[in-house]
């Protein structure tokens, strides 16, 4: 794709994130890429004007964690906790669409997913599925990011040739899926409690051997917390009952992944709501990054993720949405202030959690997670050109832009979103 002309943005504000606010402020763009960026009036020399009145321009959000292809399971029930909402609300509509039902309306549900993504401001997403089904929506919404390829290993039958089945699976995607448009490609083995040793090690050396980043779901709700170490609870019975290794459920989910040897490579856990001091050490020693979603975490009535110790432990944490099957809307403005809400609420005081750094978490910090800081994440000389533009309701000098994004925000507020320079939202827009 070729890139646009240069040209110059012009807004109320340029929240760049990691350097402060520009008000009023321009980006001036070439080659997809950010030129240039100052206060005031920009230099005319730099390419035709686009104003931008009444709006802010902040880096386009990084989507860390999100189940595109899962789109069909939107509308499973709302009022269920963990364990039973997975069991009995998304289990047998998984299983139904792996029987072939709705395959229709699921690409249907996914593509939607993957245009509310984009127009609701993101520009990058990490994609977690079975199926391309997510990934096929991303390059038809024309939103870029990274499809992490998921792995389960209960469905029964030989563990040894599950995990063979597995590499095979790898080996074809890389053949065929690389380099063939926007999206990158990455591994998911789903969890500790559907993805046993033998699958886990098969993906650990793939990904170790072709550079691939690796992500799981960890110690999301009480329940998988309960049925490893202290081997109680429905999951741990199910467990049981599937014939699962001693050694999985004698160990905390971090000590299994320490014992099997497996933290040696970048793993970007989601969740980890559930994680206890000794576990983010060991994570944080192995470099790993976590991505914490808080409106399912909450909806699922899984408590709040002990960011703030994540972060003193020295995790990079970013924010996704997860599935429409648990959160109900992909909307990053509504997990910035439930971040901003639950960590004031647990701490029982504001400390760090301000509303710029709650939208570093959901660009700069989350493209750290997925290795991407270099080139998205916040508007600095030499990225990518992806922003977004916000309306702000109210004048600068009574709210300042980044209060208004983050506190007042939502994607109907969204105006405009640049992809490498590009206008692709509003569709079809000239600039
Ligand atoms: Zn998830």
């Amino acid at each position: 794709m070729t890139s646009p002309p240069a040209h110059v943005l012009v807004a109320d504000a340029v929240l760049p994130v990691d350097a402060p606010a520009l008000a009023p402020g321009w980006v001036a763009i070439a080659e997809g890429r950010i030129a240039d960026l100052g206060p005031g009036r920009p230099p005319r020399d730099r390419g035709p004007i686009v104003e931008l009145p009444g709006q802010a321009l902040i880096p386009a959000f990084v989507n860390a964690h999100v189940h595109l292809g899962a789109s069909f399971l939107e509308g499973a029930s709302s009022d269920l906790e963990f364990w039973p909402w997975l069991a009995d609300a998304v289990q047998p509509r998984v299983a139904a669409w792996l029987r072939g039902e709705g395959r229709v309306e699921a690409e249907a549900d996914a593509v939607r997913a993957a245009e509310s993504l984009l127009e609701g401001g993101v520009g990058f997403a990490a994609e977690s599925f079975l199926d391309v089904l997510g990934r096929d929506a991303m390059v038809r919404a024309g939103l870029p990011g990274i499809f992490f390829r998921e792995f389960f290993g209960v469905s029964a039958g030989d563990l040894a040739e599950e995990a063979e089945r597995a590499a095979r699976r790898v080996e074809s995607d890389l053949a065929t899926l690389a380099g063939t448009s926007d999206i990158e490609y990455g591994l998911a083995p789903h969890a500790l409690y559907t993805c046993p040793p033998s699958i886990l090690e098969v993906l650990h050396r793939l990904a170790k051997k072709n550079d691939l980043l690796l992500t799981l779901h960890l110690e999301e709700s009480p329940e998988e917390h309960d049925a490893f170490g202290s081997q109680r609870g429905p999951l741990h019975g199910w467990l049981v009952e599937k014939g699962a290794d001693r050694f999985l459920l004698d160990r905390r989910p971090v000590q299994v992944l320490e014992s099997l040897g497996l933290l040696d490579v970048p793993w970007v856990f989601v969740h980890g709501v559930q994680l206890e001091a000794v576990d983010l050490e060991i994570l944080a020693r192995a470099g790993a990054s976590l991505v914490h979603c808080p409106s399912s975490n909450m909806r699922l009535a899984e408590g709040v993720a002990p960011v703030e110790a994540a972060l003193e432990a020295g995790l990079v944490v970013g924010l996704g949405t997860d599935s429409l099957g648990s959160t109900g809307r992909l909307d990053l403005f509504q997990e910035m202030r439930l971040l901003l809400w639950s960590q004031r609420a647990r701490a029982r005081r504001v400390g760090g959690w301000t509303a710029g750094r709650a939208l570093a978490m959901a660009t700069l910090e989350s493209a750290r997670c997925l290795g991407e800081e270099t080139t998205r994440g916040s508007l600095g000389v030499g990225k990518w050109a992806d922003l977004t533009s916000v309306a702000l309701e109210l004048p600068l000098d009574r709210a300042s832009a980044v209060d208004q994004v983050v506190w007042k925000g939502s994607p109907s507020a969204v105006r405009g979103v640049w992809l490498r320079g590009r206008r692709v939202v509003p569709r079809g827009s000239a600039s």
